[in-house]
């Protein structure tokens, strides 16, 4: 399939992405050996793109200039393409890289300007890494039963408890987003910022077999004092802050982990292609299935970012689009291996790790079996058509430059 969504101004940047992602390559091996070398990398390219992304300019975000065009990765459309190439060069050396990254997202959707100059302006200082804390022991896809508490202790002054687990760069990160619990239900979920080096904040590393440069973390929060104005949405009704903002920003960043997964695909195919330069017949027709695959879960990866920036309660086509590519990953990558014989983890260090990311991109960001649990429910509500290929509104042209053609 060679269906594109993407015009000029997002190819010019897929473009640039692929030459940054070739150069992740060696730097995600080492840093597979060795999670906590990340500063070593800091002046790639890809790595300086990530930690400009999601800080608007009038915020202070100088962005990404290409050409005559620039880009903050304030749309879907625009982090997919990127994080798809980089991910195809190391997705591990991808998320181990400083930004605004999930937290980014949303802030974006939830914060009100002095939360916004605050959090932005830390990030404006120096490469800064952030952190996303939802996911708690034992409710990783029941992120509605958190108990994480935030209470109220002195004046103007909240008090946050609870254990959070799994969490992306959370030793490394200088600030982030903890979601807690401030009565029951689901009103009572709300998000707050929170700075790391304020006391009782603690995050111990866990080891992981894949994605093991994330660094993913077990937090503890053990009474950090979190001043009013570190609420998110402390302005708006219960109704649009925790649980609300929560499933606006999921819906943002699925087709961003569906993307990682398209380039942890890519990735396979490129290794069968670099490693095996006589194939048979049979082989090249696997092969040639393969990469149209990936053409066309990609293609479907873009839809989905387009539907959300066109509107970000709309988040079934990125439900699917994550399951579909996670699929895609955990199969391209054990289908590499095939190429290479019985031996091929063993022999070929990059596809071993290939398939240990790939495992770990189905858990990021909801498993395979939520996501189609998310996608049938909006077939019984009828928010997803049957029969129908894409939303009837495909054809919408946000502003991030994308038009379906
Ligand atoms: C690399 C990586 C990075 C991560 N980064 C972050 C982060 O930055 N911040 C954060 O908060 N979390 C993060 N997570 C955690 C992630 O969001 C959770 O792993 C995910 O939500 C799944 O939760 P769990 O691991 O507790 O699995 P569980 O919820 O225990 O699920 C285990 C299995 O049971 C299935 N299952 C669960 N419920 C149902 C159901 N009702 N019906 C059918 N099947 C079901 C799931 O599909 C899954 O296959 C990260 C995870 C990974 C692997």
């Amino acid at each position: 399939m060679t269906a594109t969504v993407l015009d000029d101004r997002l190819r010019a940047l897929r473009d640039a992405a692929r030459e940054w992602g070739a150069e992740f390559r060696t730097a995600g091996a080492a840093l597979d050996l060795d999670p906590d070398g990340v500063g070593a990398h800091l002046d790639l390219a890809g790595v300086r793109c990530l930690a400009s992304m999601l800080i608007p300019a009038e915020y202070g975000g100088a962005g990404l200039r290409l050409g005559g065009h620039r880009f903050h990765g304030m749309t879907a459309i625009e982090r997919v393409v990127v994080l798809e190439e980089l991910a195809r060069g190391d997705a591990g050396l991808m998320l181990a890289s400083p930004g605004a990254s999930m937290s980014g997202v949303l802030v974006d959707v939830l914060a009100d300007r002095e939360q916004k100059e605050w959090f932005y302006g830390r990030l404006l200082e120096r490469p800064t890494w952030t952190f996303f804390a939802l996911t708690e022991p034992g409710r990783g896809s029941d992120a509605a039963a958190l108990e994480t508490a935030l209470s109220p202790a002195a004046e103007e002054v909240h008090r946050l408890d609870g254990r959070k687990k799994y969490v992306g760069n959370a030793a490394r990160a200088a600030l982030g987003v903890v979601f807690a619990r401030t009565g029951p239900g689901p009103l009572g979920v709300t998000a707050v910022l929170v700075d790391t080096a304020d006391p009782g904040y603690r995050a111990e590393p866990i080891e992981t077999l894949g994605l093991r440069a994330a660094r993913i973390c077990e937090v503890t929060l053990d009474g950090v004092a979190v001043p009013a104005e570190r609420v998110l949405g402390r302005d708006r009704s219960p109704a649009r802050r925790g649980m609300w903002a929560c499933v606006q920003t999921f819906n943002r960043l699925r087709p961003g982990v569906a993307a990682i997964a398209v380039g942890i695909a890519e990735a396979a195919h490129d290794a069968v292609l670099a490693g095996r330069l006589r194939l048979d017949r049979a082989e090249r027709d696997r092969l040639e299935a393969l990469a149209q695959r990936i053409a066309s879960v990609r293609h479907l990866v873009h839809l989905s970012a387009i539907e959300v920036d066109a509107d970000g309660s709309r988040g079934h086509l990125a439900s699917a689009a994550k399951a579909e590519a996670c699929r895609l990953a955990e199969e391209a990558t054990l289908a590499a291996c095939s190429f290479f014989g019985p031996r091929a983890r063993w022999d070929h260090a990059v596809l071993d790790k290939l398939v240990r990311d790939a495992r770990g991109v189905e858990f990021m960001e909801g498993a395979g079996n939520i996501q189609k649990l998310t996608l049938f429910q909006g077939l019984l509500a009828g928010k997803v058509g049957r029969g129908e290929p894409f939303p009837a509104h495909q054809a919408k042209t946000p502003t991030g430059g994308a038009s379906c053609r």
